[in-house]
């Protein structure tokens, strides 16, 4: 992605977040639940345009999960101030690499979804995990 769509990404990830605020404010009367209506519509399609740019932005044979971890601990990030820390090596990345779709090149098919090897570890307990043939 460039600079200039992940900033737009992250613009409308927010611009989502304050439609979804006012979709839901029960200080709104009924004579406005047609606009409400919109504002929900709006916030969902922004967000699906969102995830359509993210997804064509991944390298081929990445990770298809839609949120980021540690690379070697899995799902131990906390995001504050659009930072993200794992809590368990203390690795930083100065984005917001939580809520971001993940990167990391799939190695694990989770059912049939390919995903990384942390993913593959953050799995549910019996989960149905294999091994990609030729890329672990
Ligand atoms: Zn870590
Ligand atoms: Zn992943």
């Amino acid at each position: 992605m460039t600079d200039r769509t992940a900033e737009t990404v992250t613009r409308l990830r927010a611009t989502a977040g304050v439609l979804d605020a006012v979709a839901h404010d029960r200080a709104m009367a009924a004579d406005v639940a047609q606009i409400r209506a919109a504002v929900t519509d709006l916030a969902n399609q922004i967000r699906a345009l969102v995830d359509a740019v993210e997804r064509r932005s991944m390298p081929p044979g990445s990770c298809t999960i839609g949120w980021g971890v540690c690379p070697d601990h899995g799902a131990t990030l906390v995001t504050s101030r659009g930072r993200s820390r794992c809590t368990v090596c203390g690795t930083t990345w100065d984005y917001d690499r939580e809520n971001q779709h993940c990167r990391e090149p799939a190695t694990f098919l989770f059912h049939t979804a390919p995903v990384c090897r942390a993913h593959a570890e953050a799995a549910p307990d019996h989960s149905r995990i294999t091994p990609i043939e030729g890329t672990a």
